[in-house]
């Protein structure tokens, strides 16, 4: 746990009492704080006191002789409207921070410049923050990962102090072409042993980073940018004036870092990187392009190029399994970029073997994750998707041969975004209040059938893949669509999906090994 010294004897009111709000308390109370917790929910209320949190009404408090206000990342800070909790603690001129910023001043107090990787986007935070963290492991470091990943910042063990100063990002010679010690040979080649250090690799939701005003990573990443949560960074009538406060919060992370790291497939982020140039050292990186210098693909290499377009090859994402689509090519050049560089400032000769590392990456559950396998048929668990965008990710992974159970609670715009990857549905397996929608969109185009719930279509697609003639044939769960009709969350739902195929006769294990 890290115990937050830096408000050692402050009035610190804390709202939101869910997994990140219950961490903090105990980082506030260790650090010697004094603290009045709050939640809107008697069942988050009765859960904390039987834990010994101090609950306060904070309805009923004196603001004037409060120092912070701690808000949950779930609660709103500014749309559609502030909390109450916001509202009170700003008309007394109390600060309104995050749980990230009290490790970000505790890591500025304790260990400055121990190095710490925070990784942003609309799309991929999870998985890239998850193949950071795992390639640096496999780099021997001892990683501390968190953040809106699922484990409480406040949680894990704190930043440790760094020998001999502060590294120079301005040293660092940034997306350079020429091989580094750090690159081991693409074809084989081990991680050399060397010092171990503690990395900080914390993932940050658009709302996480709005509640940390100090933010300042060794490393920032930014993956993308397209519209997203909008209802809670703008007015509901104007999604331009949304879209910009969100890029504008997205942006902090990049802006203070000691290097930026910034994808450029899309046009917020390629103006994102044009002013992040004249601050400081930056590395963009392209699934789509050539960039020179930068990082990006080429003949299925992920390479890093400099300026003169001199380039070293660095690994390739085809053929594992645990990082299917091109969506992962965006990730992965991410995640090596991201500890190429950090490894370029931190001045290390450690060796790091790409592929190995890519190779081993064991995935995360929900996401592309492979359940099992029958025979020639692959069962996968994307439950994750929940609208079109992220299913089309999923359809964009095979060319053919996809039996795809789809359905649940719709969004807008339902799966007609999804008509150019209807010639590689070999079958739709509709579950769940959106199935009319969707078997209307279907008709004429792809075969369907309705079968309600989920172990009934696993069953008929399994059937149906069963006979495919086709080299590898995908039983996929990509519902594009919320969970809430029959399951309690997306991750229940992927649960529940995982066990029946497990289940099943003559099923073995998820991915094979690397
Ligand atoms: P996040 O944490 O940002 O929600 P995840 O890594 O959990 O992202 O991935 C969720 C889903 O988003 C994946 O199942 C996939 O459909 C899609 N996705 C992942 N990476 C990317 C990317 N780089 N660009 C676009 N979509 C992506």
């Amino acid at each position: 746990m890290i115990r937050a010294t830096t408000f050692a004897g402050k009035r610190i009111a804390v709202f939101g009492l869910g997994g990140s709000g219950q961490a903090t308390v105990a980082s506030l109370l260790a650090g010697g704080a004094l603290v009045s917790a709050w939640d809107d929910g008697e069942k988050s209320r009765e859960a904390v006191a039987r834990a010994g949190v101090p609950l306060v009404d904070l309805r009923s408090v004196d603001w004037s002789m409060i120092d912070a206000l701690v808000l949950a990342p779930g609660v709103p800070l500014t749309h559609p409207a502030p909390h109450w909790s916001v509202l009170a603690a700003q008309a007394a001129g109390v600060e309104v921070i995050g749980d990230i910023e009290i490790f970000c001043r505790e890591r500025r107090a304790t260990a400055p410049g121990s190095p710490f990787i925070a990784i942003t986007g609309t799309n991929g935070k999870s998985t890239t923050t998850a193949l950071i963290a795992h390639v640096l492991r496999a780099a021997g470091h001892d990683v501390q990962m968190g953040g809106n990943i699922g484990v409480p910042v406040l949680s894990l063990d704190p930043p440790a102090p760094v020998a001999g100063g502060q590294p120079k990002a301005h040293d660092a010679p940034v997306a350079g072409g020429q091989p580094k010690a750090h690159d081991a040979p693409v074809a084989g080649g081990q991680p050399k042993a060397h010092e171990k250090s503690r990395i900080h690799v914390i993932e940050m939701s658009s709302f996480q980073i709005d509640l940390t005003p100090s933010l300042a990573p060794t490393i920032g990443v930014l993956l993308n940018l397209s519209p997203d949560h909008l209802d809670r960074h703008g007015p509901a009538d104007d999604a331009a004036l949304a879209m910009r406060n969100y890029a504008a919060i997205k942006e902090r992370l990049v802006a203070a870092a000691d290097v930026a790291l910034v994808g450029v497939d899309d046009d917020q982020c390629a103006d994102i990187l044009k002013r992040r140039l004249a601050l400081g050292p930056v590395a963009p990186f392209s699934a789509r392009r050539p960039l020179k210098p930068g990082y990006c693909e080429h003949d299925g290499w992920l390479i890093c190029s400099d300026a003169t377009g001199l380039a070293v090859k660095l690994a390739t994402t085809a053929g594992i399994a645990t990082l299917r689509g091109s969506h992962n090519v965006q990730n992965a050049l991410a995640a090596i970029a991201a500890v190429r560089e950090w490894h370029a400032i931190d001045g290390r000769q450690a060796v790091v073997d790409w592929q190995a590392a890519l190779a081993s990456y064991p995935g995360l559950p929900h996401r592309m994750e492979q359940v099992g396998r029958a025979g020639k048929v692959i069962f996968i668990n994307d439950s994750k998707a929940t609208n079109a965008d992220s299913t089309e990710k999923a359809l964009a992974s095979w060319d053919r041969d996809i039996y795809w159970i789809a359905g649940g609670k719709p969004k807008e715009g339902g799966i007609r975004p999804l008509a150019p990857y209807f010639g590689r549905i070999a079958k739709a397996y509709l579950i769940g209040v959106a199935s009319d929608d969707f078997a209307a969109t279907l008709d004429g185009h792809v075969d369907y059938v309705r079968c309600g719930t989920i172990a009934a279509a696993l069953n008929a697609a399994a059937a149906d893949a069963a006979l495919s003639s086709g080299a590898e044939p995908v039983v996929l769960l990509s519902p594009a669509c919320a969970s809430y009709d029959q399951f309690r969350s997306f991750e229940h739902r992927g649960d529940v999906f995982r066990d029946l195929v497990r289940a099943m006769p003559g099923m073995t294990d998820g991915v094979p090994p690397a």
